[in-house]
């Protein structure tokens, strides 16, 4: 009576996002199935701890190479699903094993052990132990980048790892089940849940030992609060409003331009460390609006198969009405648009790339994240007043300063309160560095050793005699 099976699955359907058109109808997890892949991870875990480093190092290697031979298949079902140009789900997964190549090449250093005293009475070690069974909540704009910054490290240092896709794109984790177990992850390590929030929702009630999100502030927070009893770890990759300040002695403004444009309408600009607003100093302002302006009307949006294409549709449908709702209300109190702003004619969830001019902090635009393809360009008179526009912000992800001179720049990087600063450059992550939220952007970091040690806990050996 009991039997899952005899229970009706809820389903789920795949659209692609360009098109409009169901992929797939899919069969959600619920709580039975859900109970009985814990359980299966549990048992696993146990003898996965026991595999030493480098046998899991081994297997993750072959994971490696088969994200390779792999990428056209893995490639097209990413644009599918959720619309991002077929060159960048080809930049994604080339991206996706880079960072794993990191961990390939540092793991052993910093999950073996580490003995601190080796001399007099009493000499003391530091072991690094798995934390258990872990759950990998995540996003759905890079999966393949947000997931292997958590399970690759994860089942590195010895976890194994309850994986919940984005439901936007799960077509892609399920490809990334399947490639783990024949890389030879065994089947009981590494187990999916398919659905919507609900459904994650079930992983929150489980006794796991850690929990790794990736996603809004809102669903973060909400996962905090509901999980704080348990005393596990956890860790949150959230949203951002990122900004980018441009000096007036910049030497070239077109390249800085066409670096913004990039970081606003790179994934259609649903990227947690896309540019979502812009300063620029006064002395240069006219010039960099022309330039940006310019650039962004080249751009073109279109079928996300399309080789031509720069900009595909958002992923989801609701977005499109929230761009435009913070659009209207940006002219309402007084901004201009300089292009774009309108949902195209016709099939798929497209947003045109939007400039709007005459911004001010009084409008959603400058202050709630976006993730989409729109940005307010401000007016700023010096640095100072750049400083206190980019700190006005719940978020503290990145910030971006283009100068000709590192000292200059360096004085308003020292004042931002995020984790991450660039100098002439911007909406970019490297593996050797921690990648972190401040605010209401997360807590904790993924990447660099940070995010090999994040996966262990540490045990202090004490040892006399
Ligand atoms: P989301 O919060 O809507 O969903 C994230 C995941 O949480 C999904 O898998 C979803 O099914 C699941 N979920 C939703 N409700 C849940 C619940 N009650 N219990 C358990 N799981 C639940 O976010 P999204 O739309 O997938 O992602 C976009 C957001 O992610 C943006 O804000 C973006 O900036 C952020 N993001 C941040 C980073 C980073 O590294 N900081 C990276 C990528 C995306």
């Amino acid at each position: 009576m009991n039997n899952p099976f005899t229970k009706k699955l809820a389903h789920m359907k795949i659209i692609n996002p360009a098109t409009e058109a169901i992929i797939r109808d899919i069969e959600e997890d619920m709580d039975e199935t859900i109970n009985e892949k814990f359980e299966l991870l549990t048992q696993g875990q146990r003898t996965w701890a026991k595999v030493s480093v480098d046998e899991r190092i081994a297997v993750i290697q072959k994971f490696y190479d088969l994200l390779e031979e792999n990428k056209d298949e893995l490639a097209n079902t990413l644009t599918s699903e959720m619309g991002k140009p077929l060159q960048q789900s080809y930049n994604e997964i080339n991206g996706a094993r880079g960072r794993i190549k990191f961990f390939i090449d540092h793991s052993k250093k910093y999950l073996s052990e580490e003995w601190i005293t080796t001399e007099g009475a009493t000499k003391e070690k530091i072991v690094y132990e798995p934390l258990g069974v872990i759950a990998n909540i995540s996003a759905w704009n890079y999966p393949f980048l947000v997931g292997v910054n958590v399970f690759i490290p994860a089942l590195i240092g010895g976890n194994a790892v309850f994986y919940k896709p984005s439901e936007y794109a799960t077509l892609t984790g399920l490809h990334i089940r399947d490639l783990l177990c024949k890389a030879g992850i065994p089947f009981n390590c590494f187990k999916i849940v398919i659905g919507r929030g609900n459904v994650g929702e079930q992983l929150l009630q489980l006794p796991l030992n850690g929990y790794f999100f990736t996603g809004s502030y809102r669903t973060g927070k909400y996962i905090a609060e509901k999980i704080a009893g348990k005393m596990v770890p956890f860790q949150l990759e959230l949203g951002g409003k990122d900004p980018l300040y441009v000096m007036d002695d910049i030497e070239d403004i077109d390249k800085a331009a066409a670096d913004a444009l990039e970081g606003v309408i790179y994934n259609s600009g649903q990227s947690c460390c896309a540019v979502e607003r812009i300063y620029v100093h006064e002395n240069i302002y006219d010039a960099f609006v022309d330039s940006y302006t310019v650039q962004c009307k080249k751009l073109k949006m279109g079928d996300p198969l399309d080789k031509n294409t720069d900009i595909g549709p958002l992923s989801r449908k609701e977005q499109q009405a929230f761009l435009s709702s913070q659009v209207d209300d940006a002219i309402i109190l007084g901004a201009t648009i300089k292009c774009g702003g309108k949902i195209p004619q016709g099939k798929g969830y497209f947003f045109e790339p939007t400039v709007l001019v005459n911004v001010n902090h009084s409008m959603k635009l400058m202050k709630e994240e976006s993730f989409g393809p729109v940005v307010g360009i401000q007016k700023v008179k010096d640095d100072a007043e750049a400083i206190q526009l980019m700190g006005d912000t719940n978020y503290g992800l990145t910030a971006a300063v283009y100068s000709k001179s590192f000292e200059r720049a360096e004085k308003v990087m020292q004042q931002m309160n995020t984790g991450t600063v660039y100098w002439n450059c911007c909406d970019r992550v490297s593996a050797s560095l921690p990648w972190s939220g401040r605010k209401q952007s997360g807590l904790g970091a993924t990447l660099s050793y940070q995010g090999i040690r994040a996966f262990v806990q540490p045990k202090a050996y004490h040892i006399r005699g």
